[in-house]
C-alpha cells in the first residue's frame, strides 16, 4: 500500500517547502556572501539530508558541506535529555562560521549538545538554520556561537511530523511533503 495512505493531513506540501526553503537560501546568501573565513554547511544526519540538499542548491557561492550524527535514546517520537554524538565531521572547523542545518527543533536537547561540540572544535560563530521549530516544546536554550544567527523555516505546532526527511521508526523520511500519520501508525 502506498505509505500516503498512512497521512491523516499535510501540513506543508511540496509546493510550500520549496517557496519557504527559497527564501531560507535568499537570505543565508545575502548573510554570508563574502563573508570571510568562508562558512559550511553541518547537516544534522539523518533528519536534515533534503533540506540540506535543497538549500545549498539554492545558495550561489560554493559551499563545503559536512554531516553530523548525534543519537539520543529516548522514545521514538521524544528524544531524552543526554544526546550523543556518534557520527562526527570530516571538515575542519576551526576558526570557521559554521550553519547547522537541522530538519526541527524539538526541546533543543540536540541542537545544544551540537552546538557544544562544534563550539568545541574551533567554529568562529555557530548559526543555525532548522526547517521547523516547536518553540512550545522546548526544554534547553539553544545558545548560538559568536556572530551566529536563527533561521526557521515553519513554526510547527505541537504534533509528531514525518516527511521531508524526517521519520517515525526511520519509515517515511522520503515523503516530499510534511504531514501527520493516521493515529494506528504511530505504533
Ligand atoms: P530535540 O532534541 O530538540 O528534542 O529533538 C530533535 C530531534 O528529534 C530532531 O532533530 C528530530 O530528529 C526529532 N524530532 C523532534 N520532533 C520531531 C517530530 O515532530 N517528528 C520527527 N519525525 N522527528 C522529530
Ligand atoms: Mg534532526
Ligand atoms: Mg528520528
Amino acid at each position: 500500500m502506498s505509505m500516503h495512505s498512512h497521512i491523516e493531513r499535510i501540513l506543508w506540501s511540496e509546493g510550500q517547502i520549496s517557496r519557504r526553503v527559497s527564501e531560507l537560501a535568499a537570505k543565508v546568501s545575502a548573510d554570508f556572501a563574502g563573508s570571510s573565513p568562508a562558512p559550511i554547511v553541518v547537516g544534522v544526519a539523518t533528519g536534515a539530508f533534503l533540506f540540506v540538499a535543497d538549500l545549498v542548491r539554492k545558495i550561489d557561492f560554493s559551499i563545503p558541506v559536512d554531516f553530523i550524527r548525534a543519537e539520543s535514546y529516548g522514545s521514538r517520537t521524544e528524544s531524552n535529555g543526554a544526546p550523543i554524538i556518534s557520527f562526527d565531521l570530516k571538515v575542519d572547523i576551526n576558526a570557521r562560521h559554521v550553519i547547522l542545518v537541522e530538519d526541527i527543533v524539538d526541546t533543543g536537547h540536540t541542537l545544544s549538545r551540537v552546538i557544544k561540540h562544534l563550539k568545541s572544535k574551533g567554529a568562529s560563530s555557530v548559526s543555525v538554520c532548522t526547517f521547523l521549530d516547536k518553540p512550545s516544546r522546548r526544554k534547553v536554550d539553544v545558545q548560538l556561537v559568536g556572530e551566529g544567527k536563527f533561521y526557521r523555516g515553519f513554526e510547527c505546532p505541537d504534533y509528531f511530523v514525518v516527511g521531508y526527511g524526517m521519520d517515525f521508526a526511520e519509515h517515511y523520511r522520503n515523503l516530499p511533503y510534511i504531514g501527520i500519520l493516521k493515529p494506528e501508525h504511530y505504533k
